[in-house]
């Protein structure tokens, strides 16, 4: 059967896709399944796609055509080296080059081709991309919105309808759709969005930052006119550590000989925090969830109405942008297939159905749980001693990690409690502790900076890291079956069976006393004991206080009022904090 290939024709980066063994597969060139939609020529004449374009188009710009897919569909000559293209023409090479390398892996000649567009390409832009494809020899089987092909790629196989919302924030563009999905069938509802903002636009939030810290620290002034090389640095430092901040809380820039002042070299050192970063693109996000706002109106759907969301698209991965959907829409994203190559799978899946091939899902090793620590902080507007922070979240693919930063609560502070948590509860006690450690620290200033790093493997193997980052001391943990804890169903069954047991223990209890209930969970009688053990250290007001709320705690524990015991907990533990 003649194959169908799957390709996503995006403005900064494109890919192929095939079904091999039933399963939708990025096809690769030396490890690489993105090729940069960048296309040159050599001094010399010869044509370069990909990376060696995207390589010399600082050194060659007139040489070098990038985000040609902006200007499908308009008449407007590109000149590239000596030589005049149409659009068209341009996008044909990245075509070709994406054709070369299916054949390559294939190892068969490869002529038919599912392609995907914005859902808000007009029939011009449409019939332009149709043009590309037959110029590079390819037979366009059929075109499809892109939001269409990232719904396919996540839910080909489901029967029951589902309204999805696809949020795709990529180099150079937003887009936001909402789809309806049934049988396989997608519909697209609404689709808006900003053909202007993207992470290109982020990179360039943080180079704004990095010339104004040139200017005030070394009095140095960067432009892109009196220093392209060293502003072409500036830019890419800038995206790197753009990338570091999706997963770590700081990024450090460090660029040498950046320029020079008074015959002194000047190096480059900034450390750029992640909350000073959400704070520079804070106004672009915002304006995302503007288009979203839109998206919903235009299809008459309220929020509750998304049974899900999908992230597409590189810049997705800046967490803030899944804070800001999960704040909206009470669900968290998601993102477990690759948001730089959900569009081409879920071409891919299309061109397989073209050959009659209905590919099923994807196999993916994701956490089915939140994995966290506890902090003090706030819930439900109430100040909390023991706020749910999660590191890696629910459904995200395998192998991952992620950092977070901790602050000191007082001056010399000895040690932190480092608590690790799998659960969903915003109360980290309503969720189940896996691990504690104890990280004696070398008593700094309060305020100072521990950052907890978590890495998951998809055996299940959590590895746990605190570093204290004034001085680099560290602690380290692993925790060896942190996935292989309770499923939903034995989490229900051990609920019921605690529940069974707290009956029989409850006809024990000795009523007026602060003894820990018989059968009570083990973070209850925990609790009652360790506040048994500081009551002499207490002031006489702060001890009256505990005994009322260690009485409290086990007449709800014994009554079987687990909430009421839970939010008496928290109370009590704001006092042990204070006592201990
Ligand atoms: P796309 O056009 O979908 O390929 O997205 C490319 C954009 O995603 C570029 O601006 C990248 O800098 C950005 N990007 C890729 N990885 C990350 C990451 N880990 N965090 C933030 N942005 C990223």
């Amino acid at each position: 059967m003649e194959p169908v290939v799957g390709i996503d024709l995006g403005t900064t980066n494109s890919e192929v896709a095939y079904i091999i063994d039933g399963n939708a597969t990025v096809l690769e060139n030396n490890d690489r399944g993105i090729l940069p939609s960048c296309v040159g020529v050599d001094e010399s004449g010869n044509v370069l796609v990909g990376a060696p374009a995207l390589n010399q188009a600082v050194a060659a710009p007139e040489r070098t055509v990038m985000s040609v897919k902006r200007r499908m569909g308009s008449d407007e000559k590109i000149r590239m080296g000596d030589t005049e293209y149409m659009p068209q023409e341009i996008s044909a090479f990245i075509l070709k080059a994406l054709k070369a390398r299916a054949e390559n892996q294939l190892g068969r000649p490869v002529n038919r081709a599912v392609i995907t567009v914005p859902a808000y390409f007009t029939d011009a832009q449409r019939q332009a991309t149709r043009e590309a494809g037959e110029i590079a020899g390819l037979e366009v089987a059929r075109i499809i919105n892109e939001p269409t092909a990232a719904a396919l790629a996540y839910e080909s196989q489901r029967k029951e309808g589902q309204r999805i919302l696809v949020y795709d924030l990529g180099g150079g563009t937003f887009d936001v759709s909402i789809v309806r999905i049934e049988e396989g069938v997608v519909e697209v509802l609404s689709s808006t969005g900003d053909n202007q903002l993207g992470g290109d636009d982020f990179d360039g939030r943080i180079v704004d930052l990095l010339v104004e810290h040139c200017r005030d620290e070394y009095a140095l002034k960067l432009s892109p006119e009196n220093d392209p090389t060293a502003y072409a640095r500036l830019k890419r430092a800038a995206e790197a550590a753009k990338k570091t901040l999706s997963s770590a809380p700081y990024a450090n820039i460090e660029e040498d000989h950046i320029g020079r002042k008074k015959l002194r070299d000047i190096h480059l050192s900034y450390e750029l925090s992640r909350p000073v970063f959400e704070d520079l693109i804070r106004d672009d996000l915002d304006r995302t969830m503007e288009s979203v706002n839109r998206a919903l109106k235009d299809a008459s759907l309220l929020p509750s109405a998304i049974d899900k969301i999908i992230l597409v698209g590189g810049s997705t991965r800046i967490p803030l942008i899944s804070k800001l959907l999960e704040e909206k829409f009470g669900q968290l994203p998601h993102s477990e297939i690759d948001p730089d190559l959900c569009v081409a799978i879920g071409a891919a899946i299309q061109g397989g159905r073209e050959m009659g091939i209905d590919a099923a899902g994807l196999l993916l090793d994701v956490t089915p749980y939140t994995f966290g620590t506890s902090a003090l902080g706030e819930v439900n507007g109430e100040p909390c001693m023991t706020m749910f922070v999660p590191l890696i979240r629910r459904n995200t693919k395998l192998p991952t990690a992620r950092t977070e930063a901790f602050y000191t609560v007082y001056d010399d502070q000895e040690a932190v409690d480092v608590k690790v948590f799998q659960g969903e509860n915003p109360d980290a006690l309503d969720n189940i502790q896996i691990g504690r450690y104890n990280f004696e620290l070398s008593r700094q200033p309060q305020g100072s900076v521990v950052t907890l790093h978590f890495d998951l493997d998809v055996n299940g193997i959590l590895k746990i890291e605190a570093v204290e980052k004034a001085t680099g001391k560290k602690l380290n943990a692993t925790i060896e079956n942190a996935l292989s804890r309770f499923s939903d169903e034995e989490m229900a069954a051990s609920r019921d069976r605690v529940q069974a047991m707290w009956g029989a223990g409850e006809a024990e209890g000795t009523a007026g006393t602060v003894e820990p209930p018989a059968g009570a969970p083990p973070d209850v009688t925990e609790m009652l004991k360790r506040a048994e053990s500081l009551l002499d250290e207490a002031s006489p007001e702060d001890r009256d206080e505990m005994v009322n709320l260690m009485e409290d705690i086990t007449d709800a524990a014994r009554s079987g009022d687990m909430e009421e015991a839970r939010k008496r907990m928290a109370e009590l533990e704001e006092i042990l904090f204070y006592v201990g």
